[in-house]
């Protein structure tokens, strides 16, 4: 098994990532993909496109990274988006305060204690800082938000932030994807885009990072009625490590089918189960090694209170368990939430199928009498007592009632609000629609995908490192060689094959330096599936010309007629 070291030593040396701005020192938590990472990410981000968006029949859209402050009053991230910091008292290096606890205790999840409490934790198992050695005992522990600010506009009057999650890019735009949807649920948006979060402390590689990529669903529903289609993923089978697992303690885990699991009640909702059981899938196509994966259901405790019920993918990376993507049933919160802040209608109008007649609180305030009275608030004040029939006829059962409008709170007798029930036609109703949300950490993925596939085995008595990449997300296709470098006629007709490759759609390099098993070992680095070696032999024989082509993982090699090549490349490529 590949530690960190090994993976970020192979990342640096072969362009898959490495630190940002090396030149100037670095800063933790900004990488480069380099060409290999590049392509290896754009091949994750299309394999989630296809799945995800294609063949849900999803949409897609790309919204701003910089959104201004009132987004995030609403979503809650402006208060609530911190992390616990404990800064040493001698260096002065910042710590994740519950990470430092987790280390040392069996607390799985110390972010869901108060702070005082870690505080008390770190005296009382007198931890020490990671930087400079010197306890942290008595220092206090903090909540840092994390989401970095900017003001936008020369004149700096309005401050933005850069989004610590594409999600809220889609919940704000809920207004016109609605009507893009004709009103009709379900409907699902994703997007893949940056997303920034001002970490305590970066750590592992591409891990834990202040930039990264996230490809998010927001699949928006109607609860009483819309269901997924859970028989296509029923038979789907999965290693859960539900709550009821976690709490035996016995690293076991629940080993069952995605239609089971529903029908246990272990996995509480239906729309959660149909992402889990198309994930598992997804994860296994892209190389994720499936004895290295599980789904964790959260903790009661864990749980945002706005959601139901809740579940990660992890993987296995060098030894410990790690989020890579989280999938949450969300309610109406964030709909609820930017209809409440935002000035927009930020729910579906529901048609009936037949008219209904309904009886319908409603106040017809008397504006002559409550104008004197209340002066200026009047109209405020009425517009509170509608909202308070609507949401709550019994409270009009005296003969007062009392709201708030305008900041005061004022009594109002309910001969003036004029509270009565009448009876309305209605063709249909406005509904806040719930939210079922897979989120996807790419650069997490990614890491995933080549930690996994990271192998050493020996070649000819040779030590060799290679990546077993599926076909699908190598970022390197095929490597093309002649067989020598001085022999015009191999070195024209594998340039040519490149250029045939190329123009196929699959991802070539041509490489003539160095014998040919040093060849073969730079592309094994790589992960390319496939190398093609232009022999004399081959262009000599009687007949159609031929050339080898090696696979990686066995290194086993076939002739093949080089007018087959690319079909036959091809076909692999698409399984
Ligand atoms: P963690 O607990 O590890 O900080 P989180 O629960 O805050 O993660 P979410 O807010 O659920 O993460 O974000 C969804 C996904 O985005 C995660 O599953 C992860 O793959 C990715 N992600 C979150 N934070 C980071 C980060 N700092 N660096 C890289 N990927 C991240």
């Amino acid at each position: 098994m590949a530690d960190t070291q090994a993976i970020t030593e192979l990342s640096k040396r072969r362009g898959f990532f490495f630190l940002s701005s090396d030149a100037y020192g670095g800063v933790a938590g900004f990488y480069t993909f380099g060409p290999q990472g590049a392509a290896l990410k754009a091949n994750v981000e299309s394999a989630w496109r296809d799945r995800y968006t294609v063949k849900e029949g999803n949409r897609e859209i790309e919204a701003p990274t910089i959104m201004p402050e009132p987004v995030f009053e609403a979503s809650g991230h402006l208060d609530g988006f911190n992390d616990m910091l404990v800064e040493c008292a001698s260096c002065g290096e910042s710590h994740r305060a519950d990470h430092l606890v987790e280390d040392v205790t069996d607390i799985e999840d110390a972010e869901a204690l108060p702070n005082s409490e870690v505080a008390d934790l770190i005296a009382d198992h007198d931890i020490h800082c990671p930087n400079c050695g010197e306890p942290l005992a008595g220092q206090a522990v903090e909540n840092f938000n994390l989401m970095f600010s900017t003001d936008i506009g020369p004149g700096g009057d309005q401050p933005g932030y850069l989004r610590p999650e594409t999600a809220q890019g889609i919940f704000v735009e809920f207004p016109r994807l609605k009507e893009y949807a004709r009103n009709q649920l379900p409907f699902g948006v994703t997007q893949i885009g940056r997303a920034y979060r001002n970490e305590i402390s970066p750590r592992k590689g591409l891990v834990r990072v202040r930039e990264f990529t996230q490809a998010e669903l927001e699949q928006f529903i109607d609860p009483e009625e819309d269901e997924p289609n859970l028989d296509a993923v029923a038979d789907v089978e999965v290693r859960l490590y539900s709550a009821e697992e976690q709490n035996k303690d016995d690293g076991g885990y629940l080993e069952t089918t995605i239609g089971e699991a529903v029908e246990a009640g272990v996995i509480a909702n239906e729309w959660v189960a149909y992402y889990l059981g198309i994930s598992q899938e997804w994860y296994e196509r892209i190389g994720v090694d499936m004895d290295r994966f599980r789904f964790r259901q959260h903790l009661a405790g864990e749980r945002a209170h706005y959601a139901s019920d809740c579940w990660d993918a992890e993987s296995e990376l060098g030894g410990d368990w790690v989020e890579i993507a989280g999938f949450a049933y969300r309610g109406d919160y964030d709909l609820s939430k930017h209809g409440e802040y935002g000035d927009d209608d930020f729910t579906v109008f529901k048609q009936y199928d037949e008219p209904k007649t309904v009886e319908r609180a409603v106040v017809d305030p008397d504006m002559s009498t409550l104008g004197p009275e209340f002066g200026g608030a009047a109209a405020d004040i009425a517009d509170a007592l509608r909202d308070l029939a609507a949401r709550d006829p019994d409270a009009f059962d005296g003969d007062e009632v009392t709201v708030d409008a305008d900041g005061e709170t004022y009594t109002v007798s309910t001969e003036v609000a004029d509270f009565r029930v009448e009876e309305q036609t209605e063709s249909g109703e406005h509904i806040t629609p719930h939210v079922v949300e897979p989120s996807f950490g790419v650069g997490r993925t990614v890491y995933t995908v080549l930690e996994h596939a990271y192998r050493e085995d020996e070649v000819a008595g040779e030590e060799r490192t290679y990546l077993a990449l599926e076909p699908e997300v190598a970022p390197t296709y095929v490597g093309v060689f002649p067989l020598v470098g001085n022999d015009e006629r191999l070195t024209d007709l594998a340039t040519e094959l490149v250029r045939d490759v190329r123009e196929a759609g699959l991802s070539a390099e041509y490489d003539d330096s160095g014998n040919i098993g040093r060849r073969y070992r730079r592309k094994d680095e790589i992960g390319t599936p496939f190398c093609v070696t232009v022999d004399r032999d081959g262009v000599e024989s009687e007949g159609e010309t031929t050339v080898t082509v090696r696979e990686r993982d066995t290194t086993a090699q076939i002739r093949l007629p080089v007018d087959a090549l690319v079909d036959e490349l091809t076909a692999v490529r698409e399984g």
